[in-house]
């Protein structure tokens, strides 16, 4: 049975791209699913990990949730025009399914890839995602049936700190994938996206008014425990992003 990689453009799956090389494991293929949404560094590990492939001789491709009239729509784009926040904060996974499964899945079937093993870049030390997702395929009634999927990271024993090592090693720093507006992010996330990226943290917080203002976040919220108005303090090797020497914000 043919297999790939599901990339996932974070720390887990270039490293497990990484590995692969290492010891002649080719894929026949690797896919990242584009939202829309992930950070800048994201990005550019994606033309990173995809320039690699293309120097070894990795099939890598990238795709995309495509509308019915043709066009792309973001996670945060979407969020603006429907007035909704993902649907992350309301306790669904519809927006992983529509931005990242359902587009690596008509893709697989478009190339002839089904059915195809799937590799996820669990990591082994990631024991409850593991066990959760043993669970979840054992009750998963929409999942497509022709996939078979495994976590070769676990099954190999690295963990967490090996994939970030071996991406050192690379020369490349690790980078975190998820959406810039996701409300699964901490409140140290929030902090740091406002420092680096504040206009990223502006379309969040336009998401979470316009949500608010449709009632479609009365109880919910985007940022959870982060007030994005108080000014908390963000340290970095090269000093404090958000207060000045003196400590004033
Ligand atoms: S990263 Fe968050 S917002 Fe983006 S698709 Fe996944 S759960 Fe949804």
């Amino acid at each position: 049975m043919p297999w790939g990689i599901n990339f996932g453009g974070g720390v887990n799956s270039t490293a497990l791209v990484l590995i692969c090389h290492d010891i002649g494991l080719k894929p026949d293929w690797i896919v990242f699913s584009d939202t829309g949404s992930e950070r800048p560094e994201t990005y550019a590990n994606v033309r990173r990990v995809e320039s690699f492939c293309k120097a070894v001789g990795f099939p890598f491709e990238i795709t995309r949730w495509i509308r019915k009239d043709g066009t792309f729509e973001s996670v945060h784009d979407n969020c603006l025009r429907t007035n909704y926040l993902p649907s992350k904060a309301y306790g669904y996974s519809g927006c992983t399914f529509k931005w990242k499964i359902q587009p690596l899945q008509r893709w697989r079937k478009v190339h002839g890839f089904n059915p195809s093993g799937i590799a996820i870049g669990y990591d082994a030390g990631e024991t409850r995602r593991l066990q959760n997702a043993a669970k979840r395929m054992c009750q998963d009634t929409e999942r497509d049936s022709d996939e078979t999927v495994w976590y070769p990271l676990a099954a190999w024993g690295v963990d967490r700190v090996n994939c970030v090592r071996r991406i050192i090693d690379q020369g490349w720093s690790p980078s975190k994938s998820a959406c810039f507006c996701c409300p699964s992010a901490k409140p140290d996330e929030w902090e740091l996206l406002g420092a680096e990226y504040p206009e990223l943290l502006k379309i969040c917080e336009e998401i979470q008014d316009a949500a608010k203002c449709a009632g479609h976040a009365d109880t919910k919220t985007l940022f959870r425990s982060y007030d994005p108005n108080a000014a908390h303090c963000v340290c970095t090797a090269d000093g404090c992003l958000i207060h000045d020497e003196t400590g004033a914000a």
